[in-house]
């Protein structure tokens, strides 16, 4: 299914600078340039992505935060927030789950997008294993923690109250049944991804993103897409239709 709603807020939550910018920034863009106010989660700050013998991890953390928050400018993002865990160690732990309700609860997304817990795989290549701990961890905290007002009641006290996302756009190659036209928003999202210096270095995706949006779009008969498996968590109040951009 393709359509084009925008929620008003949305919450994009990865394990790793450049994750955004690999998989979801062409739908990030667009929801952005329709009004919407993105949220970047990283819950990392790739502290281990470096392969030069002098690189300490204070140091790569440090630049990938800032290549991070400029690719988030790019595609427009309102925020982009870093939870300074370790990169290669991540697990889908009470702790982050807690951090990611605080945060889910503060700013109220309609929707969140993150990754797939089960993927082990795409196409050719291993999955990382921070990318499985930071979906699920995620997903554990839009459901149902996240609106019981019994769990981290801590929160009422700062006037952090539960919250009921609409919907999960879960990004996967699997059962797929949500299409988002990037076709407007491709070359922001190249462009966000080029900001990630210190992991492409001379590298450029641009043809290999470029070649995967078209693969899903022809899916749908569309330009360029992203594919989702997305869920309805709380149905909107009315037909998104009347909502769309
Ligand atoms: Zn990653």
């Amino acid at each position: 299914m393709t359509n084009t709603y925008v929620p008003d807020r949305a919450m994009f939550i990865f394990a790793h600078p450049d994750d955004i910018e690999f998989s979801v920034a062409g739908t990030a863009a667009k929801w952005a340039r329709h009004g919407c106010e993105n949220t970047y989660v990283v819950i990392t700050d790739g502290n281990a992505g470096s392969h030069e013998p002098n690189m300490t991890r204070g140091q790569i953390g440090h630049i990938r935060r800032e290549e991070q928050a400029a690719a988030a400018k790019v595609a427009g993002a309102t925020h982009c927030i870093f939870l300074g865990y370790d990169d290669g160690s991540l697990e889908p732990s009470l702790e982050l789950r807690k951090d990611l309700v605080k945060l889910i609860r503060q700013h109220k997304p309609n929707a969140v997008v993150c990754g797939d817990p089960n993927m082990f795989f795409r196409g050719e290549r291993l999955n990382h294993p921070d990318h499985r701990a930071a979906a699920r961890a995620t997903l554990d905290s839009v459901f149902p923690t996240c609106e019981m007002r019994l769990l981290y009641p801590e929160f009422e006290a700062e006037g952090i109250t539960p919250h009921k996302v609409n919907f999960v756009y879960v990004s996967t190659d699997q059962e797929l049944n949500h299409y988002e036209d990037v076709s407007e928003s491709l070359e922001t999202k190249l462009l966000a991804l080029k900001e990630h210096k210190s992991q492409i270095g001379d590298n450029d995706y641009s043809d290999r993103l470029r070649e995967r949006a078209a693969t899903v779009g022809k899916q749908v008969g569309l330009a360029y897409a992203e594919a989702f498996r997305r869920f309805t968590i709380t149905p909107l109040p009315q037909p998104e239709e009347e909502k769309s951009a």
